[in-house]
């Protein structure tokens, strides 16, 4: 077999993408283990003093070539942005603005709650440039929304969207399933309900239980039932038929868009492309390292106050590492991994890092070859963690 050659990728680049992490929530639900601090709204004002100074730290050094980069996407997580006031979410869009230069065609996300999509903040959002946003939904069902500890009803997404919509079109809907309690119908109902309301994009997740959260120490105790696999099973084909039908094409394993409409921001990480990272918790990939920051939100306020770095954890990503995450990643999306695209982005060539593997998840029907390109068989995208394991 010939030497692996040493790959010089996409993430040397000066990145085009932003993440800001907002790490604020009403109340934190059953479910989460997301880097967040609840009912600590009087925190956000430092959290902004501190954000602008680690972002400004970034941009003096010498990996950032540009003294204003210009970006493709930016995308505001959490947490909830939406948690902040109007006027916070004014000075965190300024400090963006102040520091990146945005185009008319930066794709520019927010993740909203429906209940705190006021239109104060809609407002504000808009006229500094979102021009889409992610509500997390989860369901239609209030009996799911209170298992979920959710604080929005379904009432209130309706009138949300059509606010939403006045200024920003361009609406994704996060969808839960394999709630505890949750049937088959009332899935299906859910999907109807966003179906109806016209959504550019739907993502939809399977509930899962993370070690550390309250619903893992219910399911512990025997107190919350966990759907069966056969009905998160059933429930995810379903999503991927009904979406199917009313024209949602799935670009990846979680998401589907009409067409035009796929989230840049995701397909940045999925490609292996650079990215800023910023706030608590937030990765980057820069110069071939993911930088972790600190998941603590007072270790991060405290560090960055003080003048230090907000990173927590560098892990400098050897080539070969690189080119097999790239690779898993790839093969999350509906397009799966180009050979050609492969070996341009990594300097790998597929067949030699992973023919073994590949040819016996083929055999297995989990992959499929189709002409230059593998990806996953519909088989395989319920076994997506699986294929993963076999290919890192
Ligand atoms: S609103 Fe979202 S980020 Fe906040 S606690 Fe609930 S699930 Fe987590």
């Amino acid at each position: 077999m010939p030497e692996m050659q040493p790959h010089e990728s996409r993430s040397v680049n000066q990145p085009r993408s932003l993440y800001i992490h907002v790490p604020f929530c009403a109340h934190r639900c059953g479910y989460c283990d997301f880097t967040l601090v609840a009912g600590k709204d009087h925190l956000a004002d430092k959290y902004l003093d501190a954000l602008t100074l680690e972002i400004d730290r970034e941009l003096r050094t010498e990996s950032t070539t540009q003294s204003k980069p210009e970006l493709d996407t930016v995308f505001f997580g959490g947490g909830t942005p939406t948690q902040l006031s109007a006027e916070q979410l004014e000075r965190l869009c300024s400090i963006v603005h102040d520091r990146f230069q945005l185009t008319q065609s930066t794709e520019f996300s927010v993740e909203a709650n429906p209940a705190r999509m006021t239109d104060d903040k809609i407002a504000v959002l808009a006229d500094a440039g979102v021009n889409r946003t992610s509500l997390g939904v989860q369901s239609f069902d209030d009996a799911t929304l209170t298992m979920l500890e959710r604080d929005h009803r379904r009432a209130d997404v309706f009138g949300c969207v059509e606010r939403v919509r006045s200024r920003i079109a361009n609406i994704s809907l996060d969808l839960i399933f394999a709630v505890p309690g949750q049937s088959l119908p009332l899935w299906e109902s859910t999907l109807q309900s966003a179906v109806d309301l016209s959504p550019t994009h739907l993502s939809t997740y399977g509930l899962t239980f993370e070690k550390g959260t309250a619903f893992w120490t219910r399911r512990e105790k025997g107190e919350l039932p966990q759907a069966t696999e056969d009905l998160e099973r059933r429930m995810y084909e379903v999503a991927m038929e009904k979406l199917a039908a009313h024209d949602f094409h799935q670009y990846e394993i979680s998401s589907f868009a009409r067409p035009g409409f796929r989230c840049r921001h995701n397909q940045v990480y999925w490609t292996g492309q650079s990215y800023f990272g910023f706030g608590p918790g937030a990765a980057g990939l820069m110069n071939n390292e993911r930088r972790q920051n600190h998941r603590s939100v007072t270790t991060w306020l405290k560090k960055v106050l003080a003048g230090e770095s907000a990173i927590g954890d560098v892990e400098k990503l050897d080539p070969e590492s690189f080119a097999r995450e790239l690779l898993v990643l790839g093969l999350r999306t509906n397009d799966g991994v180009d050979r050609a695209w492969f070996q341009e982005t990594s300097n790998f060539d597929l067949d030699q890092l992973g023919g073994a593997s590949i040819r016996r998840l083929v055999t297995q029907g989990l992959l499929e070859e189709k002409g230059a390109t593998i990806r996953l068989t519909h088989q395989g995208r319920f076994l997506a963690d699986t294929v993963a394991g076999e290919l890192l």
